[in-house]
């Protein structure tokens, strides 16, 4: 059947489709991607994309609100439920957002934020200085330890109490290890700080119950709705009752217009689909997959961050291997494995070619992968390393993880039939 999209605009579509084709017939291991399922990609496609829907249920700003609330409303109280949340405003449009929502509801600008360093594996939003947070905040920041890649609590309190932050940030983009939120909420009412916990990548390893939630220890959660949550892009914010009404007024007016209705409808499925025994399972496997990955990949030699992983990713140092991680990506790329290069702790290059891989397995366990697939995933990446210059060896790993992907089908796709291989 020819879709409207085919026939209005062939050339859209073509990409589209070949986009499909690359997700299907990679080995997607960028630990922030996954695959919705169709439920989740049909509401993000609905009709919902239409309508404006400024202010919140009961008090919008346009009229023709009779469905949105009722929508928005499941949604509001499908995350408090999964999170055990009092409050939960899922009007961020990303997770970025989210966290500026976080910081303009808690303190004013000029104020001190403290996150963890970019280099180190924070994210940009936690006041590095090429973000707008270390321009609208004083920002100030903490490292993991050089020598264990972890998180030094007793150096975290130090510095707290040297810069005396308005507000903490605890959570990361590129750290292995599970996240003491309680130390966090310690350390900040110490200095009297509030507590900003974003949960961007882990969201979906706290609703199985793998890792502790931060929300009994942190003011305002922060968190994206389509890294191992599996929804579609979004961001949300839960927070406690007290905090309520200025997490709401920073979002809107704040800093949004009308929120993404479409989106808004999708993450209400996402998070349906969250609050079952099989999305627990399936979390469960993205940290067996990791543990496995990584298991083999230190066979292999190689030297990872911290020494191994408790979530759902992977930070390979990669200098005893003389392979810089920018190199190394693309020649993955070439062999249909899909990662990121990035900075490890003490990286003496620099972020846009810095010494380290980030991989992980939300995508690649969604598709169904498990243990002896994440292994034989390692085998591939040392191959590549091996023989970085050899595209022959690069073409014939490419083949193999071609044929890997055609026995682990994604999730079918409304519109495009995607499971034709580029
Ligand atoms: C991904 C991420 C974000 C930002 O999310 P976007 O949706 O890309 O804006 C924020 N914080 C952390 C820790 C992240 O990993």
């Amino acid at each position: 059947m020819e879709t409207a999209l085919e026939q209005y605009d062939p050339q859209i579509y073509e990409l589209t489709r070949q986009e499909a084709a690359r997700q299907s017939g990679s080995i997607r291991l960028i630990p922030s991607e996954n695959y919705v399922s169709k439920a989740v990609m049909q509401a993000s496609g609905s009709c919902l994309t239409n309508k404006y829907a400024e202010g919140y249920p009961g008090r919008r700003y346009y009229e023709g609100q009779h469905v949105t609330d009722l929508i928005e409303k499941v949604a509001q109280e499908r995350a408090k439920k999964l999170f055990k949340a009092d409050h939960a405003n899922v009007q961020p449009y990303s997770g970025s957002v989210a966290n500026l929502g976080a910081y303009a509801a808690l303190i004013e600008p000029g104020d001190t934020i403290m996150g963890m360093s970019l280099v180190d594996g924070g994210h940009l939003t936690h006041g590095w200085k090429v973000s707008v947070t270390s321009k609208f905040y004083k920002s100030t920041q903490y490292p993991v330890s050089p020598e264990t890649g972890r998180l030094d609590f007793d150096h975290i309190r130090d510095l707290a109490k040297k810069n005396r932050p308005n507000l903490i940030i605890s959570g990361a983009t590129a750290y292995p290890r599970e996240i003491d939120f309680e130390i966090f909420g310690q350390i900040a009412e110490e200095v009297g700080a509030y507590h900003v916990s974003d949960i961007a990548h882990i969201a979906g390893l706290v609703v199985a119950g793998i890792h502790k939630s931060p929300v009994p220890y942190a003011d305002v959660v922060s968190s994206t709705t389509h890294k191992t949550l599996r929804g579609p892009r979004g961001g949300m914010l839960l927070c406690r009752a007290e905090h309520a009404e200025r997490v709401d007024k920073a979002v809107f007016p704040g800093l949004q217009g009308g929120p993404h209705m479409h989106t808004l409808t999708a993450i209400a499925v996402a998070m349906a689909e969250a609050d079952t025994p099989e999305f627990v399972a399936y979390a469960k496997q993205v940290v067996k997959n990791a543990k496995a990955l990584a298991t083999k990949l230190l066979e292999y030699g190689f030297n990872l961050v911290s020494g191994g992983t408790d979530n759902h990713l992977i930070l390979i140092d990669l200098r005893n291997k003389n392979v810089p991680g920018r190199k190394l990506a693309k020649a993955l790329d070439r062999a249909r494995i899909v990662t990121n290069y990035n900075t490890v702790p003490g990286d003496p290059a620099p972020p846009s070619n810095p010494s380290g891989l980030r991989i992980g397995t939300p995508a690649i366990t969604t598709r169904g992968m498990k243990e002896p697939e994440a292994e034989q995933i390692a085998t591939f990446i040392n191959r590549i390393v091996d023989n970085i210059d050899n595209e022959s060896a690069i073409e014939q790993v490419a083949k193999e993880a071609l044929l890997l992907c055609s026995q682990f089908t994604v999730p079918e796709h409304f519109i495009i039939p995607n499971n034709k291989n580029r």
